[in-house]
């Protein structure tokens, strides 16, 4: 049989890279100190769990695939790497897939690679831990054409994650891989999920939100007027307020919400790339509050400027509701 595509084997090393990420991030969690550093101020954050899983991707990726684009989030000093970080494994159910044929000739120098090491770092920092997700995405002509997502505390439900005294209570119990809570003993900590244009997107069971349900999600800790304007407009049933954009996209595959909606800038290729890629790869749809698609080729500008809207199905409905004043607003 002819050796896998290469997009192929970097998605199946991406998956077990996430993995190893997630495992870093339960373990500097566990770990009690997170080493906290703002960037632009307290709701931009940087913890350790965010340096070490983006020298462990980006080394880890670029040692079998030298000749790929990575672009992370983070800005970090380039010294070397603790082998401890790198991980040589392959997920092989990925590579027994065959690569749809539009994408397999292509060659690695083709591909970007966009990492969100911790995607919703605040949430980390406060304890909403099923919030927090790591992000690899995959670009081919500016185009977001594979994601893996990993959530590292799926299966892990806490009421009152705020509660400081409960984390700290449980910290030496996060790094274990299995969560010794009732509702199944034997439920396994994290998980990852992963798409493929042309392919599908695996790792998670697709749902809809009933028809004529309006769920919206969006930020809990980056809104503003305009985000909430932007909402209003939109009739919504319920809002639903988390952090992470890898988490609300999770949301719209699993039919827990119909739209995400940021009217704001903010986010970044690195957050959207990856959920990007698994959303259109069950047929949903991610762009700016404009309706206009985004890029993802290595000379772009990081910032998403016009903001965030994305659906699994009824997309035309939200994005004839964003009022004249937001789109005014917000300049792509
Ligand atoms: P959120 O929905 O607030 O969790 O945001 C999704 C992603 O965009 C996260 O990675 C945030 O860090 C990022 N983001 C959104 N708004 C801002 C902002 N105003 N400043 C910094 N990062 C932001
Ligand atoms: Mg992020
Ligand atoms: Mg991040």
């Amino acid at each position: 049989m002819a050796s896998p595509a290469v997009l192929m084997r970097l998605v199946a090393s991406a998956y077990s890279v996430a993995e190893k990420a997630a495992a870093i991030v339960r373990k500097v969690m566990a770990g009690g100190d997170l080493g906290i550093v703002e960037k632009c101020g307290a709701n931009d954050l940087q913890t350790k769990a965010d340096r070490l899983v983006q020298m462990s991707i980006c080394s880890s990726l670029s040692r079998k695939f030298p000749k790929l684009t990575i672009i992370g989030e983070e800005d970090l000093p380039s010294y070397d790497v603790d082998e401890e970080l790198i991980e040589n494994g392959q997920y092989e159910e990925i590579l027994k897939k065959t690569c749809p044929p539009q994408y397999s000739t292509i060659k690695e120098e083709e591909l970007v690679v966009w990492v969100d090491p911790l995607d919703g770092t605040k949430e980390y920092t406060e304890g909403l831990l099923d919030h927090v997700t790591v992000l690899i995405g995959i670009a081919y002509g500016g185009k977001a054409i594979a994601g893996i997502i990993n959530q590292p505390y799926y299966n892990y439900e806490v009421k009152s994650a705020s509660d400081a005294k409960f984390i700290e209570r449980f910290a030496n119990v996060y790094s274990l891989s299995h969560w010794p809570c009732e509702a199944g003993a034997d439920a396994v900590l994290g998980r990852t999920i992963w798409g493929v244009l042309g392919l599908g997107a695996f790792g998670f069971q697709l749902k809809e939100v009933p028809d004529g349900k309006h769920i919206i999600i969006t930020t809990r800790s980056h809104s503003s007027k305009m985000v909430n304007d932007c909402i209003g407009a939109m009739n919504p049933d319920t809002v639903v307020r988390v952090g992470g954009a890898g988490n609300k996209v999770i949301h719209l595959i699993e039919g827990k919400a119909s739209a995400y909606v940021f009217a704001s800038p903010g986010c970044k290729k690195w957050d959207t790339c990856a959920p990007e890629a698994i959303l259109h790869a069950v047929g949903g749809k991610l762009t700016d509050i404009h309706g206009n698609s985004l890029h993802y080729n290595k000379e772009v500008k990081h910032m998403n400027s016009a903001g965030v809207l994305a659906t699994l199905r009824n997309f035309d409905y939200y994005a004839s509701r964003v009022p004249d004043s937001v789109k005014q607003a917000l300049v792509p």
